[in-house]
């Protein structure tokens, strides 16, 4: 065998132990034994493929989990407008009329669950652990892993100009219509959220504001690189990049941050 050639896992696996024992190809009653060396050998080598696999196997897992995520934001792009269908085209409210702070009845993720394809299962990030929670408590205090971007679609809040950091931004006081949004594949529905005004909670929540506020529910890049996945307007689902934590995030003027003036990016406004 020529030294310039490339050895196969396999070819390794079978001539490490032969060369680091040679004496044995001789032998006959020693020969089915295991000598301290190659045992030694042979378990280096599966500690190097476990090292080596491991990382690969946690990656491939949070993989699937960004995959699934996708799929929820898609499905809950398509019941937001299979709710729109039967409304005029108007955005779900934040929470129902009787919402008071502990009862989210009648708010946007309970009036799609009345949908017919609608399943609980849609509202759970696979990588926002919340065992801590019991699954009722989730769906009734608002504990599932996707903020609403309430303020700009739901109405939520007071009508006129406010400012925030610099920045105006408009308070609708009602819900808007879809005909209303002027860059539907660049305005958020709902995303990856945290429960950033408890302490720093990282686990999601039903609203969140679209200015960083370190008394609010905020948008948060649960998934690997900071990913925070999206569902949009117009009904598609991706990522995209934001703080890793909420003091990260505060700080964060990117494509998540506080946009108002930046003319690339509607996201959060009408
Ligand atoms: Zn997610």
């Amino acid at each position: 065998m020529k030294i310039s050639e490339k050895f196969t896992l396999i070819e390794l696996l079978v001539a490490v132990p032969a060369i680091a024992a040679p004496r044995q190809r001789g032998a006959t009653a020693r020969a089915a034994r295991f000598t301290l060396i190659e045992l030694l050998v042979v378990i280096a080598i599966i500690a190097i493929l476990a090292a080596l696999l491991l990382p690969a196997l946690s990656a491939a897992k949070e993989s699937a989990r960004k995959s699934y995520c996708t799929n929820n934001l898609k499905q809950i792009a398509y019941m937001n407008h299979m709710y729109m269908g039967e409304y005029d085209g108007v955005f779900p409210p934040k929470k129902g009329l009787n919402g008071g702070t502990n009862d989210l009845t009648g708010g946007w993720y309970q009036l799609f669950l009345e949908l017919k394809s609608a399943t609980w299962e849609s509202f759970f990030c696979p990588t926002d652990d919340q065992s801590c929670y019991t699954s009722d408590h989730r769906i009734n205090y608002g504990r599932i892993s996707y903020g609403y971007n309430q303020r700009m679609l739901g109405g939520d809040g007071a009508t006129g100009i406010s400012t925030w950091g610099g920045a105006k931004y408009v308070n609708y006081g009602r819900a808007a219509y879809l005909k209303e949004i002027r860059d539907p594949p660049n305005t958020v529905f709902a995303l990856d959220s945290a429960a950033c005004w408890n302490s720093g909670n990282l686990k999601g929540y039903y609203h969140i504001w679209p200015w960083a506020d370190a008394n609010n529910p905020l948008a948060y890049g649960r998934h690997q690189k900071n990913l925070c996945l999206i569902s949009w307007v117009d009904g598609h689902a991706d990522g995209v990049s934001a703080g890793a934590s909420c003091a990260s995030f505060y700080a964060n003027n990117g494509p998540l941050g506080n946009v108002w003036g930046d003319q690339k990016y509607f996201l959060w406004d009408r």
